[in-house]
C-alpha cells in the first residue's frame, strides 16, 4: 500500500481510494460472507456451533475425543476444543517446536444484550412480560422500540437441552420493549440518558390473550404455550440461558454500500476474520492457534471467559501432542515466547461527536485495520500495553504483506476509555496487541463496519499467521 519513496509523513491511506478493482471486488465477496455469519449467529453458543461446522469440513479433531495415546509426531494436524458450549479454541498444530513460541488470535464472541432473567415471567393489567437483565455495556435507551428475538437454551432437569429461538424467521413473532408516546414524554424526556430508561423498565412485551379460568391468565397461557412447544414448565426457565437480541438480518448500509450495518460486530467481526485467517494460513511450521472467548463485555471473569485457564489448558494439550511429554516448564517457555493478537473492535472518528476524540489518534473507517499499542482509561489504568519493539515487529509484518493499517485508541485521554482481553494474556508473559477493525456506534442494537475495514481485518490475520 505504501510507495518505496522518501515520504516521511505516516497519514492514513483510505483503502477503496487505493486499491485495484480486483482487491475491492474480493473485499465485498468476503463482506457477503460475513453478512451470513453475522446473520446467522446472534450468540455465542451459535458462533461455537458455526465454527465447529466449519472445523469440521476441514477435518479438524475434536480434543476430548482423541486418543492421545494413538498420537503419531510429525506433519501438520488440526485440533479443536470447546467450552461449555460457549467458547471454542481451534489450533493448527506446526512442525516447529512449541517451544519456539506459537502464534495466537484471540477475539471475544458474546456481545452487549438483554439476558432474561431467572423468573421473567410476569403479568399486569392484562399484559403478559419478560423481565431482563442487561449484559454489558449498552445504552438503555437503544433497545425500546425495536423488534427483538430471543436465543438460547433451557435445560430441563434431566438435562435435556432445548434450543429456544424466537423471533428471527419471517413467520415467527418478534418481541418488544414499549416505549413512552412523546405526547406524555414530557419528564421522560427531562431525564439524563443514563436513566430515561430505566433497568427494570426493559421488559418484554410477549402476550394478552387469557386462559378462561383462574390466576394470572395471560401469564398461564404463555406457560401452556411453551409447554405444548417446548415441553418445559417455569421452574425449567430457571435453568436457562436466555438471550434478547435484535431482529432482523445484517444489511449492507449507504448508498454506495460500502458499510455493513448489524448486531454482535463488537467483536464476531474479528472473529470471523481469525477463523478464516487460520483456515487459509499457509506453511505447516508454525503452531497456530485461534480462541474465541465468552464473557469479555463483563470483565471475561468466568469458566468460558479470557481469564480462565481453558486457553492455556489448550496450548498444554498441544504441547502434550507435540512431544509426547508435559510439563509445567515447557508450557511456560512456550507461553513466554508466543506472539498473540488480541482482536477486537475500536471507535471510529464520528464527525458528528468530534469533541471526544483525538483526531490524530482515532481511526477512520475505511482506513484499514487499527494497531493499538494499548487500550484502559486514565493513566494507561486496566490494559496491558505492547512494547516498542513488538509493534515494530507487527508493522513490519503488516507492511510487508501490504496491509492497510492505521491507528487508533479510544478517545481522548481521560474523557472514558475501555479494555480488551490482551491483559489476560499478557499475564502469560507473552507479547500481545490490539488490533481490529474500527466501528461507529459500537454497543447499539446495529453496529456499523466499513467493508475496506473488514478485508484488511482478515489480511492483516492472515499476514500475522503466515509470517
Ligand atoms: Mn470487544
Ligand atoms: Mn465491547
Amino acid at each position: 500500500m505504501r510507495k518505496k519513496s522518501n515520504q516521511i509523513i505516516f497519514e492514513k491511506k483510505f483503502a477503496f481510494d487505493i486499491w485495484d478493482k480486483k482487491t475491492i471486488s474480493q473485499a465485498f465477496r468476503f463482506a457477503e460472507e460475513y453478512k451470513k455469519f453475522l446473520t446467522q449467529n446472534k450468540t455465542e453458543r451459535k458462533v461455537v456451533e458455526w465454527v465447529e461446522k466449519e472445523a469440521l469440513k476441514r477435518n479438524y479433531k475434536k480434543i476430548d475425543t482423541f486418543k492421545k495415546s494413538n498420537f503419531k509426531i510429525g506433519g501438520n494436524r488440526k485440533f479443536y476444543s470447546i467450552n461449555r458450549n460457549k467458547s471454542i479454541i481451534l489450533g493448527n498444530l506446526g512442525k516447529k517446536d512449541i517451544l519456539n513460541g506459537l502464534k495466537l488470535i484471540l477475539a471475544h464472541i458474546d456481545s452487549p444484550r438483554l439476558d432474561l432473567k431467572l423468573q421473567p415471567l410476569y403479568e399486569k393489567e392484562h399484559l403478559a412480560f419478560l423481565k431482563t437483565h442487561y449484559y454489558g455495556g449498552i445504552k438503555k435507551y437503544h433497545w425500546p422500540a425495536i423488534p427483538l428475538a430471543i436465543y438460547g437454551v433451557i435445560v430441563r432437569q434431566n438435562g435435556k437441552i432445548i434450543n429456544i429461538e424466537i423471533g428471527d424467521k419471517e413467520n415467527e413473532p418478534v418481541l418488544m420493549i414499549t416505549d413512552l408516546l412523546p405526547h406524555l414524554s414530557g419528564k421522560q424526556l427531562e431525564k439524563a440518558l443514563y436513566n430515561a430508561i430505566e433497568a427494570e423498565e426493559l421488559n418484554l412485551l410477549i402476550g394478552s390473550i387469557g386462559v378462561r379460568k383462574g390466576k394470572e391468565k395471560i401469564k398461564n397461557n404463555i406457560l401452556q404455550i411453551l409447554n405444548r412447544k417446548y415441553k418445559i414448565t417455569e421452574e425449567d426457565l430457571i435453568s436457562a440461558d436466555l438471550e434478547v437480541v435484535p431482529a432482523g438480518p445484517c444489511r449492507d448500509l449507504g448508498i454506495d454500500s460500502s458499510f455493513i450495518a448489524g448486531y454482535g460486530q463488537d467483536d464476531r467481526i474479528c472473529a470471523f476474520c481469525a477463523i478464516n485467517a487460520l483456515f487459509e494460513a499457509t506453511g505447516s511450521d508454525q503452531t497456530r492457534v485461534v480462541a474465541l472467548v465468552d464473557r469479555e463485555e463483563t470483565g471475561s471473569e468466568g469458566a468460558t471467559g479470557a481469564t480462565s485457564n481453558f486457553i492455556i489448558d489448550f496450548i498444554g494439550e498441544l504441547l502434550y501432542f507435540q512431544r509426547r511429554k508435559y510439563n509445567e516448564n515447557y508450557l511456560r517457555d512456550a507461553l513466554s515466547l508466543s506472539k498473540a493478537i488480541s482482536g477486537d473492535v475500536t471507535c471510529g472518528f464520528d464527525p458528528d461527536y468530534q469533541s471526544v476524540f483525538d483526531p490524530e489518534n482515532t481511526a477512520r473507517l475505511g482506513a484499514g485495520v487499527v494497531i493499538e499499542k494499548y487500550t484502559g482509561r486514565g493513566g494507561k489504568f486496566y490494559t496491558s500495553e505492547a512494547t516498542a519493539e513488538y509493534v515494530s515487529y507487527i508493522r513490519n509484518i503488516f507492511n510487508k504483506a501490504k496491509v492497510n493499517w492505521q491507528t487508533g485508541g479510544l478517545g481522548k485521554v481521560d474523557i472514558g476509555g475501555g479494555g480488551t482481553i490482551a491483559m489476560f494474556l499478557a499475564r502469560h508473559n507473552m507479547d500481545i496487541i490490539d488490533c481490529g477493525p474500527a466501528l461507529l456506534s459500537m454497543h447499539a442494537p446495529f453496529e456499523i463496519s466499513h467493508k475496506a475495514d473488514l478485508y484488511s481485518t482478515f489480511k492483516a490475520y492472515l499476514a500475522f499467521f503466515n509470517y
